[in-house]
């Protein structure tokens, strides 16, 4: 690991001053993941800014009906909370079926946001990533695809998003709230926030330099069965091959987002009128313009089955 200094910041806007003015510096609030690419020396800030102490940690209910989660709020309280767990069921269960229990307690609602691809050679520092160094080719086409893209990939980046809380929150509509440096306040739907790949996968979302997260909000419960179904090699403590986050209505109708098949968590709303038509309908809908590799086919079965498990249950 490189050297780096450490300091702890004293407010939102401070803390977004210091990264904004230092390309060197970062955000660290769990540091469950900065940590370890910092370990493998794939991400070598000089300068961490500890955001840990600022009082960014509370659930609170919104005017309108909704949740304003903190982005310190540890993923362990947020999956627990008992508001969370009535009104917003896939979230919690997203949230549980990721990372193990001693991960949850220290992962921040902000940092699993902004965790990074699992791609193995984006952690293999010998082979060419254009993620990890812009321009240097994708060792990934052509190689070993099986847990990689089928949706939304470029000739650049065939990566995935790798967190289970963010494919609920696509599905609950959130929004990321957020402050710069000089003080501007943006909110930033969900649907807006991760970005596809094209020709600079190093970019993975809306944020500006130094731009922090404050909050994520969720507007008012939208009623219906949750379901969040993730298919994957351990039955835990591993990523998905694929997930399914779900919320189904009595008459058939509802939502449904996938994880683990593009580079950000994968909804289409257009096809969501589909639904009462059952899973093949609404596959065939979501996964439209799909491009597979004879590894990574697969996902396409796994996703309808796994959709059609979640209209199941809703109808059990
Ligand atoms: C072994 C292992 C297994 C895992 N399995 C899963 C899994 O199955 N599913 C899953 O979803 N996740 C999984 N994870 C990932 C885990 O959920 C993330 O590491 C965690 O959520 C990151 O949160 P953090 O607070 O520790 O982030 P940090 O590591 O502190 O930060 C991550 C990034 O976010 C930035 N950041 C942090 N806070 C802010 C802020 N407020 N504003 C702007 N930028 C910020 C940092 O600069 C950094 O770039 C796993 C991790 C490990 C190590
Ligand atoms: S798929 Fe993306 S993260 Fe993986 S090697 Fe290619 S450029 Fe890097």
């Amino acid at each position: 690991m490189r050297a780096f200094t450490y300091e702890r910041a004293r407010s939102p806007r401070e803390a977004a001053a210091a990264v904004a003015a230092d390309p060197t510096a970062r955000f660290i609030a769990g540091g469950t993941n900065l940590l370890d690419l910092m370990k493998l020396e794939i991400e070598t800030p000089a300068r961490l800014v500890d955001v840990g102490g600022l009082k960014l940690d509370q659930i609170a209910p919104t005017r309108d009906g909704g949740l304003r989660i903190g982005a310190l709020v540890r993923n362990t309280d947020l999956a627990a909370d008992k508001r969370v767990r009535k009104d917003y069921g896939v979230l919690s269960r997203a949230l549980l079926a990721g990372a193990s229990g001693q991960l949850r307690n220290k992962a921040t609602t902000a940092g699993n946001l902004l965790q990074r691809t699992r791609c193995p050679y984006f952690y293999d520092t010998n082979m060419p990533c254009n993620k990890r160094s812009p321009g240097a080719g994708c060792a990934a086409i052509g190689g070993f695809t099986r847990s990689l893209a089928v949706l939304g990939a470029s000739e650049a980046c065939i990566a995935t998003h790798p967190s289970d809380m963010a494919v609920a929150l696509r599905l609950l509509d959130a929004t990321v709230e957020t402050v710069a440096a000089d003080g501007t306040e943006r909110s930033i739907p969900i649907a807006d926030f991760h970005r596809l790949p094209g020709e600079t996968p190093q970019v993975e979302t809306a944020l500006a330099r130094g731009e922090l997260i404050t909050a994520v909000t969720l507007p008012k419960p939208i009623g219906g069965v949750h379901a969040y179904r993730k298919v994957r090699d351990r039955a835990s403590y591993a990523f998905a091959l694929v997930s399914v986050a779900s919320v189904i209505h009595k008459d058939g109708s509802g939502r449904v987002a996938l994880g683990g098949v593009a580079h950000r968590p994968w909804r289409v709303e257009a096809a969501e009128g589909l639904m009462p038509r059952g899973a093949k309908a609404i596959s065939e809908g979501l996964l439209a313009g799909a491009r597979t590799t004879a590894q990574n086919a697969f996902k396409l079965t796994l996703a309808q089955r796994a959709i059609g498990a979640a209209i199941i249950e809703a109808r059990a």
